[in-house]
């Protein structure tokens, strides 16, 4: 098997890798979600991508995208991370909710939200979780009540990423109060600025906010942002968080590729004589190489099938559970230094890696979640439940 670049990925790298060192400047590098300038300049960056083509490589051209091939997605993630360029803002809009626009939405829906999503005219946000229901997501409670021709939505939904600064919200709510577990959920595409949606950031172990809650009181949702049928709305659920881990594990695994090597910088500067510290930062560069093959596996069987199969969640576990490790070696290898951030000549770059490592482990699947998945769908093993 020949891992490398055919002649057209090659290409499409290259000018990839060109473009991005000519356009992203320098103030971008490293922005992250939570710094007060991100929505400004996470726009204008996304725009740019949008304009240049980047944005939604994988969408067909008939909604405005490439119709690359997922390789394509996978490398640009790649050239994006290496440089620790930002994402485009619209993560949600173009990985989730557009895909899943396109499979379930109607031509209205389609020509309303896609353009706008890969614009990054409109942001979106993903309202699942609710305080008593996260892994367990059929146990939603949020209610989306018919009322002649719309729907009447009252609930709270929790750890909503982009809330803050979002357009729309794909929400999952039970339109049937007596169902229980997965029947008689709708599935609906609602604006945040309607009147009776209040969102309330939540302030994160990093000290930032990067998602929040949203309370809905008497939110009025007409009949058109229906996505799917009503009752039918955990069927279009699955679509969503079918994607929400597609290519996603080529950028997170660029970005841990960085961190090793800032890692390896830390500590030939610090540790260069401990065989011990040598030892563990070797462990974190084979692990790397091995999540790199699980990507390549993962990506084959995308491309042949168009839809991402499980080996996505291993990517996923093995990335989060690297990537806590890692920042923590770091902080061990700063010592005392570790708990200094910020004028005190130490950058709290791994202080703040290590906290926002933290949530690795639960957003996207927690690891015993994802252990479930691939127990029973990649090695066959009996249901848990
Ligand atoms: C940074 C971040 C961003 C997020 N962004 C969003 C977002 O934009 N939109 C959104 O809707 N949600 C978002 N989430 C929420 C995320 O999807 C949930 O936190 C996650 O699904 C876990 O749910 P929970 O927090 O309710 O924990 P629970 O489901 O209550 O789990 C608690 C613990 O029990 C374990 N557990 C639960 N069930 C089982 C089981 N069957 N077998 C074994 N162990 C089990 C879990 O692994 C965990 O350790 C985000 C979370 C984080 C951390």
């Amino acid at each position: 098997m020949d891992l490398r670049d055919t002649s057209s990925e090659a290409a499409f790298r290259a000018e990839a890798r060109t473009w991005i060192e000519a356009n992203l400047p320098g103030e971008l590098r490293g922005l992250r979600g939570g710094e007060p300038h991100f929505e400004k300049l996470g726009r204008e960056w996304s725009r740019k991508l949008s304009e240049a083509g980047y944005a939604g490589l994988t969408w067909p051209k008939a909604f405005g995208g490439a119709g690359a091939p997922y390789s394509h997605q996978a490398i640009l993630f790649e050239e994006m991370a290496r440089v620790e360029a930002p994402q485009h803002i619209g993560v949600i809009g173009l990985g989730m909710a557009g895909p899943t626009i396109m499979a379930h939405g109607t031509e209205g829906q389609k020509t309303r939200y896609l353009s706008q999503i890969l614009s990054a005219e409109e942001i979106w946000c993903q309202g699942f979780s609710e305080p008593g229901a996260g892994s367990d997501l059929a146990s939603v409670r949020a209610s989306a009540e018919v009322r002649d021709g719309h729907f009447v939505v009252n609930g709270q939904k929790v750890w909503s990423s982009f809330a803050h600064i979002a357009d729309f919200c794909i929400l999952l709510a039970r339109s049937d109060p007596s169902s229980e577990k997965h029947a008689g959920l709708s599935y609906l595409i609602v604006d945040m600025r309607a009147p009776g949606v209040e969102v309330r950031p939540l302030r994160q172990i990093t000290g930032e906010s990067e998602f929040n809650e949203i309370f809905f009181s008497d939110v009025r949702v007409p009949r058109e942002n229906l996505l799917g049928e009503v009752g039918g709305g955990w069927a279009v659920a699955m679509t969503t968080l079918l994607h929400e881990r597609g290519t996603l594990g080529f950028a997170l695994t660029a970005a841990l590729e960085v961190a090793l090597g800032k890692l390896c910088a830390l500590a030939r500067e610090r540790a260069a004589g401990d065989p011990l510290i040598r030892d563990r930062v070797a462990r974190e560069w084979i692990e790397l190489q091995a999540l790199k093959h699980t990507n390549l596996r993962a990506l084959t069987g995308l491309m042949e099938s168009g839809i991402p199969g499980p080996e996505g969640s291993a990517a996923k576990l093995r990335w989060s559970e690297s990537n806590q490790r890692l920042t923590k070696l770091a902080l061990e290898i700063l010592g005392r230094d570790a708990v200094l951030a910020g004028g005190s000549g130490v950058d709290g770059y791994w202080q703040y890696q290590q906290l926002r490592s933290r949530g690795n482990t639960i957003e996207a699947g927690t690891s015993e979640i994802l252990r479930n998945i691939i127990a029973e769908r990649v090695l066959g093993l009996p249901r848990g439940r």
